[in-house]
């Protein structure tokens, strides 16, 4: 599919790998509706980076774990843009905690976030993407979804969960012309790695290729993702190699 010219939405786009998403798909000609959770300052440098490439953009509070506000956001975005051909289910959280100690509140609202917020989105944008007859969607999960991770049973299960979600809705969305992928990436530098020790750090030196990745790493996979027309059902790892 030709980027140019269509309109895409991306969840978490105020920040890391949502921002770097949105600003790549800008470059690649696609309008942009960045949908933030409270991030008001990050959101709109988002819309700035995006509007220097010369195409529409425009951001929207939203939480994505909310079943009315991606309705409301999503009917906005429609009326705003006319018609959305790509969703890039982006947002996501971390409330890690060993299982025994894990809060219920805690597991809940990583679900929600992850991966209700993904089912959401998609739910709202699969009519609009039929009665364009084309649609890309493209779902971050992670490593941790494919080969657990102690202390995020709750993000590892979330992350799981959007693999299974993407399948389905690949399955489901295939005779009309619209693919479902999934991106699992390893350790990127964002600010939900900020606090990761750098120095002699096992997780780090598990890395084959040895170093953490940059969100243009990831940004460049989902844009493959949205590019073609024969891959759905995918789960393309970003990852240095750790789930090889
Ligand atoms: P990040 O820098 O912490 O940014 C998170 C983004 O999600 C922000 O834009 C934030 O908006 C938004 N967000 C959070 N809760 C939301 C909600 N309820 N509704 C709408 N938006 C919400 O995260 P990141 O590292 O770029 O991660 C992006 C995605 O990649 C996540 O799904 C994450 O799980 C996944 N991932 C990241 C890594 C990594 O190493 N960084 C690895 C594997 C997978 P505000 O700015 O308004 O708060």
């Amino acid at each position: 599919m030709d980027i140019k010219g269509k309109n895409a939405i991306v969840t978490g786009a105020s920040r890391g790998i949502g921002r770097a998403v949105a600003v790549r798909l800008a470059s690649m000609g696609a309008n942009v509706a960045v949908i933030y959770s409270g991030n008001e300052s990050a959101a709109a440098e988002t819309v700035e980076e995006c509007l220097k490439h010369g195409i529409s953009a425009k951001a929207y509070r939203c939480d994505v774990s909310s079943a009315e506000e991606t309705k409301n956001t999503v009917q906005e975005i429609r009326k705003d843009f006319g018609s959305v051909e790509i969703l890039v289910n982006n947002a996501g959280i971390t409330k890690d905690g060993l299982i025994a100690f894990m809060k219920e509140e805690d597991f809940d609202r990583v679900i929600d976030v992850n991966l209700k917020g993904a089912f959401n989105m998609i739910r709202n944008t699969a009519a609009l993407m039929l009665r364009s007859k084309c649609g890309r969607i493209v779902n971050i999960s992670s490593v941790s979804g494919i080969m657990g991770n102690a202390g995020q049973a709750n993000y590892a299960a979330s992350k799981a969960g959007v693999i299974g979600l993407t399948k389905s809705v690949a399955r489901e969305l295939a005779a009309k012309g619209i693919t479902c992928n999934a991106v699992a990436p390893g350790f990127i530098e964002t600010d939900m790695t900020r606090d990761i020790p750098q120095e002699n750090n096992p997780l780090l030196s598990s890395i084959p290729l040895g170093h953490m990745g940059k969100t243009e790493d990831v940004a460049e996979a989902v844009t493959f993702l949205i590019s073609s027309d024969y891959i759905t059902g995918e789960v393309l790892r970003v990852d240095g190699g750790i789930a090889m």
